[in-house]
């Protein structure tokens, strides 16, 4: 079997571990590959490495930092159907799917192209008497990434193109469950000309990220992934004085107004619901039928009834397999607790079946009516796709129950009316908000902005504030003298008191 490599200092390298992780296929559950976990003498000496290529890194001109970037980002578009096939082969998304993980991910990539403008400091001239103020921006040193398993491309990309473009050297944790996309992403990366030890890939679990967490010379994780980790993540390396975002889980509701267009508000809610198998977090997985929409909900489900779940190179599936075993029979059980606390059963995906595919993680459009805030299948982010269906008389009361909710990472109206839309923007406490657009992920020159439970720490996402996580400001005040001029400390604080 397959053993994965660690890419360090450019190299793609064997790991000196015994121990593995066996990366099941999602379809299959065949062993693909046998991810090494990293010993800490590994870990430690990419990040030593790491540290000094940044001691050189953050002096070189901003313009050779940005004309990687621009390499790197021609360089995966050429390769886009190669990485596709990767990303789905191991986690199992549709070929399609898998290109939007990627374009998401170099849409950041062009964005880290904008380094110049976007590294700019502020000044002031005059902030005192002969008196100037100047801020730069400065990179961290080596700073580190933990990423999830349903964006094994977007997330990575996310993160140490922007950290690096700053100045800084970076260290990637891909998820165990899909480490080969990140690999062809660092082949990639070294091949528009990276210099050594700029990026360095290791692999591993917890053990693997206590280290990243307790090396000094670690400046600054981003963490994406599951609330529990989260917050354990963040947790360690606050402790330890470090700099730390946690991107986590999600509970996102798409509120429908009985002035909305019905076709489009059914369209929207396929997709969000179901896409990528209810794996993603800005996915939609409530839905508020505001008064009379509640008319619509028979058809919403006659449309979900058609949606089917295959392998990733069938062009008529709507979405793959979901991740594991593990996470299929998760889903299956937040269902049966759904039907015991008495929510309606209106669509049932338990027990799908896709033809020459009888191991894989299958399950169909599922879909609950009759739902309370009190039921788990409420409560906690299933990562499936599981559809919960509630009825709030009016926008007030579906404001409440968004707003009451712990998640706030994404959230959408669909109405005709200007008055409901702009309540709707100025009373939810959700950071990502869609208007008749039912997953309003921002483009890059946005920031990545989850309320609450879903992104907390360092408040600075992907993006235009990324920029600031990988980035520490400095405040420089000058005062100047002229030729022959000498301070006069009592005089100009006698003089300042006096005014
Ligand atoms: P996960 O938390 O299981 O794993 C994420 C990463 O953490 C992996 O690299 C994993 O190896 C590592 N990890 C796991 N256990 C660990 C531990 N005890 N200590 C240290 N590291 C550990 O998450 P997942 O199942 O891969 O991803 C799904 C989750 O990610 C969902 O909750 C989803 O909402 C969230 N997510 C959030 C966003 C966002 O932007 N808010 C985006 C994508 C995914």
């Amino acid at each position: 079997m397959k053993k994965l490599d660690l890419m360090i200092s450019n190299a793609f390298i064997q790991s000196n571990t015994s121990e593995y992780y066996e990366k099941i296929c999602p379809l299959t559950q065949e062993v693909q590959v046998l991810v090494p976990l990293s010993t800490k003498e590994e870990i430690s000496s990419a990040i030593e490495k790491s540290h000094h290529a940044y001691l050189s890194w953050k002096d070189t001109p901003i313009m050779t930092r940005t004309r990687l970037m621009l390499k790197y980002q021609a360089l995966i578009k050429e390769n886009i159907d190669e990485l596709a096939e990767i990303l789905s082969i191991e986690q199992g998304k549709t070929l399609d799917d898998a290109k939007g993980d990627i374009v998401r991910g170099y849409e950041v990539v062009e964005f880290a192209c904008s380094a110049p403008t976007l590294m700019m400091g502020e000044t002031i001239e005059n902030v005192s008497t002969k008196m100037n103020t100047y801020s730069y921006r400065q990179a961290l040193g080596v700073c580190a990434g933990v990423t999830p398993f349903n964006f094994p491309a977007m997330i990575p990309l996310w993160m140490f193109p922007l950290a690096i473009v700053c100045g800084n050297a970076f260290i990637l944790k891909p998820s165990e469950m899909v480490p080969n996309t990140a690999m062809k992403l660092a082949e990639l990366f070294i091949q528009a000309g990276a210099p050594k030890d700029l990026l360095q890939i290791i692999h591993g679990q917890k053990e693997q990220v206590d280290v990243l967490l307790d090396h000094d010379l670690v400046q600054a994780y981003s963490f994406v992934g599951s609330p529990a980790v989260g917050s354990y993540i963040y947790s360690r390396a606050t402790a330890n004085l470090k700099r730390a975002q946690a991107f986590v889980g999600a509970k996102n509701h798409l509120v429908v107004m009985p002035d909305a267009n019905k076709q489009n508000v059914i369209n929207a809610l396929i997709g969000a619901s179901m896409g990528a198998a209810g794996q993603r977090c800005m996915g939609i997985s409530v839905v508020l039928f505001v008064g009379q929409a509640k008319a619509w909900i028979s058809e919403l489900v006659e449309a979900l009834s058609k949606v089917k779940p295959g392998a990733w190179n069938d062009k008529s599936a709507s979405y793959g397999p979901v991740m594991t075993k593990m996470a299929l029979n998760r889903i299956e059980g937040f269902i049966q607790e759904g039907v015991d606390a008495g929510a309606s059963l209106l669509l049932d995906g338990r027990g799908a079946k896709v033809k020459g595919y009888d191991k894989g993680n299958w399950i169909g459009p599922t879909v609950f009516s009759e739902v309370t805030s009190d039921m788990s299948i409420y409560k906690e982010e299933i990562f499936g796709p599981v559809l919960s269906i509630m009825q709030p008389k009016n926008l007030n009361e579906a404001l409440d129950i968004i707003n009451n909710n712990k998640f706030g990472n994404g959230t959408s109206i669909f109405t005709s009316s200007g008055a409901s839309s702009t309540k709707f923007r100025r009373e939810v406490k959700v950071g990502q908000v869609g208007i008749n657009v039912p997953i309003p992920v921002p483009l890059p020159f946005f920031s990545f902005t989850g309320w609450r439970g879903s992104f907390y720490g360092d408040l600075h996402a992907y993006g235009k504030q990324a920029i600031t996580f990988y980035t520490e400001t400095k405040t420089v005040t000058e005062k100047w003298f002229e030729e022959e001029e000498h301070e006069e400390v009592a005089f100009n604080f006698k003089e300042d008191h006096s005014k």
